[in-house]
């Protein structure tokens, strides 16, 4: 099986009628980089920055940042990289940050709105991330939006950092992609307004399914009803695909339900032009790509959006 699966990894990750589907890596850290290059991965979809923020006293300073993300730029040597900024918050939390106990992490102070509120260290992380984005192919993706005002908040930071630097004579790259996770109902909702402020959509099905189907995702009693393929979910991805390709913008998934085998091609019938997946997975997501129909599968999920 393993040899089998080795066979694959020169293949080109399309579908049996020729779709494309461009086929990526998550990670956390950066030892992870070897094995998704190892397997195959066209790029990083989603580059978790959290844990360097993690089992620490105080935040990474820029420099340390800077390190790191020039690292995974340069090993991944020209390939686009995804790096998202801090997602904690909530459940996550970080002793020096300060932040209070609350009722319903899942839908408290976290992700962009924790940024957006502590300006400094956001904009440490952007500079960190500006700086190193000589080094190759960097895509900037913020999580948890839920307004276009985040986005514009956000993207001023970035515009305000830029500013810093050129007055600095730090260079950065002139082409960085600017996008957003879409994993809360209201972002698929209004992705068609989203969509003409930014450059890529990630779907993050993890908490799109959890604030969706209104279950805690950490919460076993309500797991059953956790269900990917519930007509609500696939409605709000199909939503999200058709905005974005109308404006010419590409639609990647990066939850877990990426890897998983009986989702992929759903996931392809929905029209997504890319899958990101732990580094482990990958090959075996690509001998399902190379199974699928993506014509077959359009059909099929037509069906399945009014069906559960
Ligand atoms: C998601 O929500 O699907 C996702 C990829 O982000 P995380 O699992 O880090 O919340
Ligand atoms: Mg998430």
């Amino acid at each position: 099986r393993k040899e089998e699966l080795k066979s694959f990894l020169y293949v080109e990750s399309k579908t049996q009628d020729g779709k494309r589907i461009k086929l990526f890596a998550n990670i956390a850290h950066i030892e992870e980089i070897d094995a998704a290059l190892k397997n195959g991965a066209e790029g990083i979809g989603l580059f978790r920055t959290e844990f360097l923020f993690m089992d620490r006293s105080q935040p990474p300073s820029e420099d340390e940042q800077f390190e790191v993300y020039k690292t995974v730029l340069e090993k991944m040597e020209g390939k686009p990289v995804i790096i998202r900024t801090l997602d904690v918050g909530g459940d996550k939390n970080i002793s020096y940050l300060n932040i209070d106990k609350e009722e319903n992490p899942f839908l408290g102070y976290r992700a962009i709105r924790l940024c957006l509120g502590n300006k400094e260290l956001f904009k440490t992380q952007l500079r960190a991330l500006l700086r190193a984005s000589i080094y190759g192919k960097l895509k900037i993706m913020f999580p948890m939006i839920t307004c276009i005002d985040e986005v514009y908040q956000a993207k001023w930071i970035i515009q305000e950092a830029k500013e810093e630097l050129k007055k600095e004579n730090i260079s950065y790259s002139q082409n960085i992609e600017i996008g957003i996770m879409i994993e809360t109902p209201a972002a698929a909702v209004i992705s068609d307004i989203l969509a003409k402020e930014v450059d890529f959509f990630s779907i993050g099905t993890n908490d799109l399914i959890q604030y969706t189907l209104a279950i805690d995702r950490t919460n076993d009693k309500v797991s059953y009803l956790y269900n990917p393929l519930h007509p609500a979910i696939l409605r709000l991805i199909k939503m999200t695909v058709e905005n974005a390709h109308k404006r010419g913008i590409e639609v990647g998934v990066c939850g877990e339900i990426a890897s998983n085998q009986e989702f992929v091609s759903v996931l392809i019938g929905l029209g997504v032009d890319e899958l990101s997946v732990n580094p482990s997975k990958i090959l075996n997501v690509k001998k399902k790509i190379l199974q699928t129909r993506f014509e077959e599968e359009n059909l099929r999920v037509r069906e399945l959006l009014n069906w559960q």
